[in-house]
């Protein structure tokens, strides 16, 4: 039977609802505890909790905290899969941290809850008893970290909560799942083609995330100086476009060396140098602003923090940020 090592962090999966009142609040018990039997059959479960936090409360710092307990766990003791059970509204950017952070070969499988424990419908145990099944498959081995809900795997890196309350919130979109959950299988049918590790001891940078409007002023980017920020992620307009007005701001950031990272804001596609207007991507990239290959913005802000833990170099932080790309198009 496969070793499987559980840690419990928190969110809507430990909590349960006051039948009174509605509200969904932490258990002093974590819920899923009771629920050893489930596994007898499935796996030999080692359990710990590191932590008991709404996923709103988790910073970089917890997320450095799991990574650096995953290593040491996986070093005193022969673990074949990790599970790691999680809030849904910050899941995905620790599911990336520890994706680009974690260099294990064993599967990473993080899952969350949409509905609490004592909720009609409750989707805790059964998303549990499926990112079990996925640790211990073998074919999870070697994809990064899967985050596993709602009967789908998906890869950390295009993963995103998509809705505020359904159980189907997590999507890949433009990717779709890399595989199913069934009642009888594990079916996976792709691979990420491409990985990156960062070996990382430390977090201490502070990165903002700003999202881009119409008629945005630069005085929101004077303030990323202002406060000392190390760097700033946009989600620009479009193809990744701004306002005229954010220029002087974004000159600002660029005179002090912060790092400028532009994501688009549009749900799919990908941010790129195209408009030659003022404002327009050509020009953004001109003054120094970094487009990052399709990433989300909270993606891309967890990246930025891990990159500027081994880089302040423009050109090293923008070759961070580039995929490889196919060289040979004709
Ligand atoms: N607010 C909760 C959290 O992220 C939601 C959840 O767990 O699904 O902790």
């Amino acid at each position: 039977m496969k070793n499987i090592l559980v840690l419990h962090t928190g969110g809507t999966i430990s909590m349960q609802e006051d039948t009174q009142s509605g509200a969904v609040a932490p258990s002093l018990d974590h819920p899923l505890m009771d629920f050893t039997e489930a596994f007898k059959n499935l796996a030999h479960i080692t359990t710990k909790q590191p932590f008991h936090l709404p996923s709103p409360h988790i910073r970089p710092a917890e997320m450095l905290t799991l990574k650096n307990l995953i290593e040491a766990e996986c070093k005193q003791q022969s673990f074949n899969g990790v599970v790691i059970t999680h809030g849904t509204d910050t899941l995905e950017e620790t599911a990336y941290f520890l994706d680009l952070t974690l260099n294990i070969h064993i599967p990473i499988v993080i899952t969350g809850a949409m509905r609490s424990s004592n909720e009609i419908g409750s989707d805790g145990l059964y998303n549990f008893i499926s990112a079990v099944r996925v640790a211990c498959c073998n074919e999870a081995k070697d994809k990064g970290v899967l985050v596993v809900l709602n009967d789908e795997i998906h890869a950390a890196k295009n993963v995103t909560k998509t809705h505020a309350s359904n159980v189907s919130t997590f999507q890949s979109p433009q990717f779709g799942p890399i595989g199913l959950v069934t009642k009888r299988e594990i079916l996976f049918h792709y691979k990420p083609l491409y990985r990156e590790k960062y070996d990382i001891e430390q977090i201490s940078k502070r990165v903002a995330l700003l999202k881009a409007y119409a008629g945005m002023e630069a005085d929101v980017l004077d303030a990323i100086d202002d406060k000392k920020y190390d760097g700033v992620v946009i989600e620009a307009l479009g193809q990744g476009n701004l306002p005229p007005c954010c220029l002087p701001g974004l000159k600002r950031l660029r005179k002090a060396n912060i790092p400028i990272i532009v994501v688009s804001r549009c749900f799919k596609g990908v941010a790129q140098d195209v408009y030659d207007y003022q404002g327009g991507g050509k020009q953004l990239k001109e003054m120094g602003v970094i487009f990052s290959n399709g990433l989300n913005g909270q993606k891309a802000r967890i990246k930025l923090l891990i990159a500027l833990t081994k880089t302040t170099n423009q050109n090293k932080l923008s070759q961070i940020f580039q995929d490889p790309v196919c060289e040979n198009e004709d």
